[in-house]
């Protein structure tokens, strides 16, 4: 199947045919686009940069663009290939070489190593615009191919010679036009520089960057299938911004932790790459730029290329206000984790004075950054080809101390979370093979068609990371101080999120096991809530969907149109307007901070038509829902919300316990269901809770209040994986109630059950509490 793909592409390029003799003259950004880069209170939509990297394709033997796919919401994602025009005409071979060096078992025997080392290029992937208010990027991508293929110094000739730089200008093309367009509006208005009132792209928004373990999103599954599975990069640079307070750019070292599975030739390569970068921009004479400090190597979610034999190098540059500059007072350049901006360290060896930062000094930075680094690398071709080599063989052959492969039982497995496990192991080119015979363990009895992922396989690290319990380790801001924060979540364990029973083996099994098998998507669809073709929904369920865009919203209506449940979004106005029992028999409101469901986007800034929560005339109308017989369902810290609208029967035990006594940064948390519960129905006794800073109930009217769920009554049981702080503040707490108010009910989920589109263990109770609103 991949060879397949491989020789697709290779096919495709061949096609390209030989370069022409005439070229045009290589466009300037400026006479396609209007204006340069970088200049103040200029955006370009997506079709522009496309059109741009089009011209400059057809002009330069040193570019080739394709075409990888579609956008979610249909737009062309573009590709560019930069490299001399002698490796752009030998492309398909270069990847043949690329393919070899990623997995040893394919070198042919008469191929040596140093042999394919002697011939191959570096594969650098570029990649920008991953979050599309972080503006400077896509636009850095336009000036970044200007200046490879146009620059004719040493320096560039020697990257173009040794390095292939595969260019993503957009990892979210739709955000792109998403954030011009608004912006444009509201240029000369309050609102100009604000983020757009909604999410910028169809589902995800800003967590668009956390699904690289996940591959739910189609953007995701276009960068991995037609990119990482098949060029396999040996660097990737993903190009950010950060807030405007701090340093003017940060690169790798990453602080600790990093993830352990990690190899650790791969954090060297990162640590080394990040500082030869900083070097050569602090000789150019580039200020505040930082390294090791605030962003983290642990989760997975943003990291592909720590389990692909590839480095990651992230650079966050400051921000301005979107295309329009700012002004940075020295004394209000504030510290973060490991880094004073105000003053000289070794991770940050030339402050910026402060003063004006404008999207040109965005487009600057991560300019000159990205090919400096692309010298760094094309001074080291060698060394990189090889160490990537080095991480694949050292993960066929196997690390000491790792369990020999997780078995995984087909009998007994919910087949959807079962398919979904399988689908993403494909994406990430994880290989799944079957037992050919029955074998026991223990004193289990496995039969054949078992599946079995043998850790002894180039992308084992994968496998590995996403099968077992994460271990967080204990951080504090100083001995004895409170928790260091983590960059984003914990726990990523697949089989505790998908439902799915996995089980590590020590040693090799005593059975034959087939060829990799080929996985199937699964169909997605609820009982009782999918309905058959033309049919009205059984249940008239409405998602509340803030104009301050929380990611959880998409997510909830991306599992929704994932597993085809029927609903309609509702924003604050129509909340506001009341009647709301005659129109909708549940309405859920996705995890958000209450003070911004209450009051939305700030009035001050933002236009009428989306300024303003609900309000407390929203708060009277969900009330009237619910005691018309409505039921109203809350996720997470939306909890918090109604059990003050709705003047609910319960406390939040653990609202205001300070992070040095309780602290659960996105962790796996045990849960435990009442079976009798209409709301647990087909579920098991235990299952797990996704916890993210949400409640713990403590029920003041039990008369009123069903307990569904609640964490264990041992406080170390809690934990199932990531970190959790204080868990005797969760012990016995209650986690999902159903609370009765007039004739309606109120369903509060003290965690998220449908966190990010993974947690496929607990849609059912979702799913459940939805049917459950039927009238
Ligand atoms: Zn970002």
């Amino acid at each position: 199947m991949r060879r397949a793909v491989l020789a697709l592409l290779i096919a495709a390029c061949a096609a390209a045919g030989p370069l022409p003799a005439q070229r045009r003259p290589v466009p300037t950004p400026e006479s396609v686009l209007g204006f340069a880069p970088g200049a103040d209170r200029k955006l370009a939509s997506w079709p522009a940069i496309v059109t741009w990297f089009k011209a400059l394709a057809a002009a330069s033997g040193r570019v080739q663009i394709r075409e990888i796919g579609r956008s979610t919401d249909g737009a062309p994602f573009v590709v560019a290939f930069i490299s001399s025009p002698a490796n752009l005409a030998r492309l398909p071979a270069l990847g043949l070489l690329q393919r070899q060096l990623a997995d040893p078992r394919v070198v042919p025997e008469s191929a040596t190593v140093e042999n394919l080392v002697r011939r191959a290029k570096v594969f650098v992937l570029v990649t920008a615009g991953v979050h599309s208010t972080e503006v400077g990027g896509s636009l850095s991508a336009v000036e970044i191919a200007y200046r490879l293929a146009t620059d004719q110094s040493a320096e560039i000739r020697a990257v173009l010679d040794r390095d292939v730089v595969v260019l993503v200008p957009a990892l979210n093309p739709d955000g792109v036009s998403i954030v011009a367009r608004w912006y444009d509006q509201t240029l000369g208005t309050p609102a100009e520089g604000s983020d757009p009132p909604g999410l910028y792209n169809r589902y995800t928004g800003h967590d668009d960057n956390r699904d690289w373990y996940a591959f739910t999103q189609v953007e995701t599954r276009l960068v991995v299938d037609s990119l990482y599975d098949v060029w396999h990069p040996q660097v990737v640079l993903d190009l950010h911004q950060q807030g405007r307070d701090g340093s003017r750019l940060f690169i790798p070292p990453y602080v600790d932790p990093v993830e352990p599975n990690v190899d650790p030739l791969l954090v060297a390569g990162e640590d080394a790459l990040g500082l030869a970068t900083a070097w050569r921009l602090t000789a150019d004479g580039f200020t505040g730029v930082a390294v090791n400090t605030l962003y983290d190597a642990w989760s997975p979610s943003r990291a592909f290329e720590h389990y692909h034999a590839a480095v990651r190098i992230l650079a966050e540059a400051a921000s301005a206000s979107l295309a329009s500059p700012v002004t940075v007072p020295p004394d209000s350049l504030r510290p973060v984790a490991g880094l004073d901006p105000s003053a000289a360290s070794w991770n940050f060896v030339a402050p910026w004075p402060g003063g004006t930062w404008a999207l040109g000094d965005i487009v600057r930075y991560q300019t000159e950054a990205t090919l400096d680094l692309l010298s760094a690398v094309a001074a080291n071709r060698e060394s990189w080809v090889r160490d990537a080599h080095r991480v694949a063989e050292r993960a066929v052959r196997g690390w000491e101390g790792w369990p020999w492969a997780f078995v995984i039982p087909t009998a007994g497995q919910n087949q959807a979370a079962l398919g979904t496990l399988l689908e993403i192991f494909r994406h990430a080119q994880v290989e799944v093979r079957a037992a050919l015979g029955a074998f026991t363990i223990g004193h289990e009895r496995f039969y054949p068609g078992t599946y079995v992922v043998v850790l002894r396989q180039p992308y084992a690290a994968f496998a590995k990371s996403m099968l077992e319990r994460q271990s967080y380790p204990d951080l504090r801001e100083y001995p004895g101080g409170p928790p260091r924060r983590p960059y984003d979540v914990t726990a990523h364990t697949l089989p505790l999120l998908l439902g799915v029973r996995a089980l590590a083996v020590a040693d090799s099994l005593p059975v034959a096991l087939s060829a990799p098998v080929a996985a199937t998507a699964p169909a997605y669809r609820v009982d009782g809530l999918t309905p058959d073709a033309d049919a009205q929904p059984s249940v008239r369920t409405a998602v509340y969907r803030s104009y301050a865009a929380p990611p959880d919203e998409g997510w909830t209506r991306w599992v929704f149109d994932t597993w085809k449940v029927p609903y309609q979004s509702v924003v604050d106005s129509q909340i506001r307007a009341g009647a709301l029992a005659d129109r909708y028999d549940a309405i859920i409101l996705p995890d958000q901070d209450p003070a911004a469901i209450l009051s939305g986007l700030p009035a001050d800034r933002y236009p009428p038509g989306v300024a303003g929560g609900v309000g407390s005339a929203g708060v009277q109308a969900l009330r009237d829902f619910v005691d018309a017989g409505g039921t109203l369902i809350a996720l997470n810290q939306a909890c918090d919300f109604a059990i003050g609208a709705l003047d609910l029967p319960l406390s939040d035990a653990v609202l205001d316990v300070a992070p040095r006594g309780f602290f659960g940064p996105g962790s796996i948390l045990r849960l435990q269901l009442d079976p009798a519960a209409p709301l647990s129905a087909g579920m098991p006794a235990q299952t797990i809770a996704w916890f993210e800073g949400g409640p713990a109930f403590d029920v003041t009217d039990p008369a009123r209040v069903r307990v569904v769920g609640r964490y264990p009554a041992v406080p170390s049981d809690v934990l199932l994986s990531g970190w959790l702080l204080g868990a005797s503040y969760l012990a016995g707490k209650a986690a999902l109630v159903e609370v009765r108010r007039g004739r309606g009910r109120v369903i509060l989920f003290g965690f998220r059950p449908q966190y990010r589109g993974q947690s496929l263990a607990t849609l059912p109770l979702l799913f459940n509490a939805i049917r459950s609103a039927k009238r």
